[in-house]
């Protein structure tokens, strides 16, 4: 193990699907001094629940009990209950599994216990014997909405719905204003032994940036001073899954990972690109390394984690360097 991953905590920003696969490899490295913000824009209400996709699957792919062939839910999966729904002609759009229903139902309990999201997820995180700290980025409702060619869409009506068939136009985090990071995002950015903050290679649009729109998120992950890595989720042009790369083009971004480190701009000192995009470097402003960024097993997620920590220990070593340059 490189010196760079032996000591100090690490806080990792992170959507659902291609975030939850590094944050499998961190949490392998770095146990409980990883700490996860994960985006909760996506979460809404149905059939009565309510559902925080990105939180579930983080939570499942940490335990181990994500449903690897679908790519989303719990493995050893039934459907019982959505085909007695369907029998019944109830909203069917949205699949439930019948173990999946059960964190909804105990998540939607707790709340109305006046408990908080960050509280329960804690509590779940801890019974399915997760290590790292997974933590909602804010106990405030924030809700991602959707300006399309269709009209506006919540979230989910976009994604699962209309399976991202609608040219997006503009993207919006409903409360955002009024949201406040949770007390245990901010203590965890503020910690004097932390050495890194990773972005993992979700969403920026639909996953990360609902994170840097909660207030005073942006402001304590700069004020923190340690090296900030992302990791692109655009593999030689294209998302490795989901609608990165035809939201880019709707939006008149070209899909490169460039154009990643350009939106992430002042916040991030160094990306992670695949060696498909190597490229890049040559344009890119902020310090580029290239690496095998394709997550298929978990050794690979391991191997891009560990990728990913001795960077950013080698971009520590060089910030320390240019600060104490321009103190002379
Ligand atoms: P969602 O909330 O479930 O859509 O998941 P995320 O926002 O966390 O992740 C979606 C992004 O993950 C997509 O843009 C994918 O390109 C990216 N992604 C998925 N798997 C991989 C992978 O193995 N490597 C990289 N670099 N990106 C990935």
């Amino acid at each position: 193990m490189s010196a760079s991953r032996s000591t100090g905590r690490v806080v990792a920003l992170c959507g659902g699907v291609g975030g939850a696969k590094l944050a499998y490899g961190l949490q392998h490295i770095l146990g409980s001094d990883l700490t996860l913000v994960v985006n909760t824009g996506d979460d809404f209400d149905h059939l009565g629940l309510r559902i925080s996709p990105d939180i579930d699957t983080v939570l499942y792919t940490l335990s181990g009990l994500a449903n690897r062939e679908l790519g989303w839910g719990r493995q050893d999966e039934s459907w019982n209950f959505m085909q007695a729904l369907a029998a019944l002609g109830g909203e069917t759009w949205f699949q439930l599994g019948d173990r999946d229903l059960a964190i909804h139902v105990e998540r939607t309990r707790r709340l109305q216990t006046g408990e908080t999201l960050s509280a329960i997820t804690a509590s779940i995180a801890a019974r399915l014997g997760i290590q790292a700290r997974v933590l909602p980025m804010s106990d405030h409702p924030v809700r991602t909405v959707v300006a399309t060619s269709e009209g506006v869409l919540p979230f989910q009506r976009y994604f699962v719905e209309r399976r991202c068939a609608p040219v997006v136009n503009k993207i919006s985090f409903d409360g955002a204003a009024k949201a406040r990071a949770c007390s245990q995002v901010l203590s965890a950015l503020h910690d004097p032994d932390l050495r890194a903050i990773i972005i993992c290679p979700s969403n920026p649009y639909l996953s990360v940036d609902p994170i840097l729109s909660v207030p005073g998120m942006r402001l304590a992950i700069e004020n923190a001073a340690v090296p900030v890595v992302a990791v692109s989720p655009i593999i030689g042009g294209k998302a490795v899954k989901g609608p990165t790369d035809k939201i880019m083009a709707e939006l008149g971004v070209p899909a490169t990972s460039r154009a990643i480190a350009e939106h992430y701009g002042e916040l991030i000192h160094g990306l992670i690109v695949d060696h498909a995009d190597e490229e890049d470097r040559k344009t890119t402003r902020c310090t580029v390394h290239a690496a095998a960024s394709l997550m298929k097993t978990d050794e690979d997620r391991i191997r891009l984690a560990g990728v990913a920590l001795d960077f950013a220990g080698n971009l520590a070593t060089d910030i320390a360097v240019a600060a104490r340059r321009r103190g002379r």
